[in-house]
């Protein structure tokens, strides 16, 4: 079965096909976040699914390219170092390490690529967009010397929000990096310097100024994977008007279908409201960390709604997570010291066979993820159930292991400082007894044991050390 995931373009659920000829190889555009604040779990839910998705399409064999742009110049970057009297890129980079930290601390892949948007070589590509926009009579430069994209000469403006451009009274220009879609209008590429920029501007053709935020993920994303992407994701708050200004701008410079698959995740929301800093509603990642939640409770909490879906973020959601991870800890850790030392070669019961295609299958379906941990708590229960009356052996334990193991590739669930179960600590021991005797090939065959229980054999000049195998 193919992964079928919703389109908003087409508004229908559709089989994902890369565009490699090979169907392997997978380019992926994700929004970034706008370094003037630490991010907030809201942004987190867009990261999270978006790791949810990456890992999944790992996990049927796609290679991903994913690239994750930083936005350090806009609006909002630059009010903000003013307001903290503080160079620009002093002050994006302390935002900038915090996010890489609570990108490590939900266990989100870090992306192929994490360009951000004042390295010169992307500010020279947004100049030369822009300069063929212009060339070709798309952009215009007006009389406040800022240079718009001219709607007029895109009739798909709009396909992807699914408005009716017809039905709406254009406003003239926006100068505003966002803006709401009842003021559909001529959007900034290029923005003139003025004083409240302070330092910040480049030189261009048009005069001292800056990028839009639009043209900023056009370059990069063109520049990084070339003029077609396999994916292009984000919150929905997104879709309009970033990513119909994306596909205008990308499309006119390159004459080619920019994005074949958009998918947008719904927003994380506090009493109904969407979570969000203008709101003041928002709780970021350290808040959470510092009443005592992990990032593995909070990935939990923010994964295992599915994605198009509203979620609802609460503290008692997130007690919810803990109690769950501790179901999935604990049978872990039985099956682990019930797993007898040898590969995964024994067959599972029927029942519990069928659970990991079927938890794969979900995520098929437009990563269904509470389908999928549906068939992960049945699993959990009937295979302690197994093991209360002694019907799964040793071997059975250390296959449903490792069936855990590729779950959890996809899960990142994890418990960090998982105890070593007497089965590797045994393995380990004849290893080291095999190596002692010189006997490579058994000390050989002893690792790869170990790592078809998770765990991985380090030789140290201290002797051997084992960890979790990553996930
Ligand atoms: P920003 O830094 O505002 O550009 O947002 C970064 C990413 O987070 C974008 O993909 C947004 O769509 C997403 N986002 C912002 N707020 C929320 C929210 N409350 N729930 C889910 N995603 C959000
Ligand atoms: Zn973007």
């Amino acid at each position: 079965m193919s992964v079928r995931l919703f389109n908003t373009y087409s508004r229908q659920l559709e089989d994902f096909r890369p565009l490699d000829p090979a169907g392997q190889q997978v380019k992926m555009y994700t929004c970034g976040p706008t370094v003037y604040n630490h991010a907030h779990i809201g942004n987190f839910r867009a990261y999270v699914f978006e790791d949810l998705l990456q890992r999944h399409l790992e996990a049927r064999g796609f290679v991903v390219e994913r690239v994750m742009n930083l936005t350090d110049v806009d609006d909002k970057t630059i009010r903000g170092a003013r307001a903290a009297g503080r160079r620009l890129a002093d002050f994006t980079q302390v935002y900038k390490d915090a996010f890489f930290h609570d990108l490590e601390t939900l266990r989100i892949k870090p992306a192929s690529h994490f360009p951000a948007a004042t390295e010169p070589r992307y500010i020279e590509r947004m100049i030369a967009m822009i300069g063929q926009l212009e060339a070709q009579g798309i952009a215009y430069q007006a009389e406040d010397r800022s240079v718009y994209f001219r709607l007029a000469k895109f009739p798909d403006y709009g396909k992807l929000a699914h408005l009716n451009l017809d039905e709406l009274r254009p406003s003239g220009r926006v100068n505003s990096d966002e803006y709401e879609k009842e003021n559909i209008g001529d959007f900034a590429l290029w923005k003139a310097w003025n004083e409240a920029d302070g330092e910040v501007r480049w030189e261009s053709p048009w005069g001292p100024g800056r990028p839009g935020w639009h043209i900023e993920c056009s370059a990069m994303a063109t520049a990084l994977l070339g003029p077609e992407l396999d994916i292009h994701c984000g919150g929905v708050d997104n879709i309009f008007p970033h990513h119909e200004a994306e596909i205008a701008q990308s499309e006119c410079c390159t004459g080619r279908k920019f994005v074949r698959h958009w998918l947008h995740c719904a927003h994380l929301m506090v009493e109904g409201q969407k979570m969000s800093k203008s709101l003041g509603n928002f709780y970021t990642l350290r808040d959470l960390l510092e009443k005592g939640f992990t990032g593995r409770e909070v990935r939990y909490a923010l994964l295992t709604v599915n994605y198009r879906l509203p979620l609802n973020f609460t503290i008692a959601g997130l007690e919810g997570a803990r109690a769950a991870l501790g179901r999935i800890d604990e049978w872990v850790a039985r099956i682990a010291d019930c797993s007898a030392p040898v590969s995964a070669s024994a067959e599972l019961p029927a029942e519990l066979a069928e659970r990991m295609p079927a938890f794969f299958a979900a995520l098929d379906d437009d990563l269904n993820i509470s389908g999928a941990m549906g068939q992960l708590f049945d699993l959990i229960r009937e295979s302690n159930s197994a093991l209360d009356h002694g019907k799964l052996t040793p071997a059975q334990a250390a296959a449903l292991l490792a069936d855990w193991q590729r779950l959890d590739r996809v899960l990142a669930f994890q418990r960090e400082s998982a105890a070593v179960p007497a089965a590797v600590a045994a393995l380990l021991e004849q290893r080291q007894q095999a190596r002692a005797a010189k006997d490579w090939a058994a000390s050989d065959r002893l690792r790869d044991e170990v790592a078809a229980l998770g765990w991985v054999v380090k030789d140290t000049k201290d002797g051997p050390k084992l960890s979790p195998a990553a996930a």
